[in-house]
């Protein structure tokens, strides 16, 4: 089966040693979900519970992210699920950038394999990854979530969205409601204008081109 891109691909990732994390990671998380889909939503890196178990986002944060793609009206399976880091930070610190770097060519490679034509960054440092593969200049969350991007990643033309990372909407009822916001406004119709080839109508505020 190492013929399989995505089998050692993910062989890989469990078995790395390329940055400092592996030391402390219980094991590593490289995602997963619907590798057909063309969408995909990356986030920042496991924690415990991910950790543990190996797959993303399936602690609270990861309960809250289900949660929100219920309420749109999909499945998580219905996407493609990762980490920009792909073993947990100790103490569920932020990544360091030598750590985002050493583990990029990872999602870069499952990029490579999904080509995906939606991207939805969850947390600054997913988005200011994705924004500057992609070319385009982040400034910050509270300027740039909610909107689409439209942007070449790759060579091929994408759609990006930002939003709040789930973790830190947890504690904070009112950026779990930006993110819900966010979710049922712009995330569900990029979805849906991307997987069901539905033109959506939107207005200047939500569309943003370079
Ligand atoms: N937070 C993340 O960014 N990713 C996970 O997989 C879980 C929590
Ligand atoms: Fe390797 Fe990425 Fe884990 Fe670092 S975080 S050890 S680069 S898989």
């Amino acid at each position: 089966m190492s013929s399989d891109p995505w089998s050692s691909l993910e062989s890989e990732i469990l078995n790395c040693t390329k940055c400092r994390l592996y030391a402390y990671r219980r094991r590593a998380v490289p995602g997963e979900g619907n590798k057909k889909s063309i969408v995909v939503f990356i986030g920042e890196a496991p924690g415990e519970k991910e950790d543990e178990q190996g797959r993303p986002f399936v602690g609270p944060a990861g309960k809250l992210l289900t949660e929100l793609i219920e309420s749109i009206g999909y499945k998580r399976d219905d996407f493609y699920i990762t980490n920009v880091v792909k073993c947990r930070p100790p103490e569920n610190r932020d990544p360091e950038d030598d750590e985002i770097e050493a583990c990029l060519p990872y999602l870069l490679r499952q990029l490579e394999l999904i080509k995906p034509k939606l991207v939805v960054c969850l947390g600054r440092h997913s988005a200011r990854t994705i924004f500057k593969l992609a070319g385009l200049k982040w400034t910050s969350m509270t300027s740039q979530h909610g909107r689409v991007y439209s942007a070449k990643l790759l060579g091929y033309n994408v759609k990006i969205v930002t939003t709040y990372h789930p973790a830190a909407a947890l504690y904070n009822p009112q950026l779990k409601s930006t993110l819900e916001e966010d979710f049922k406004r712009t995330i569900k119709s990029a979805i849906s204008e991307i997987l069901e080839h539905k033109p959506v109508k939107r207005t200047l505020l939500d569309y943003t081109t370079r």
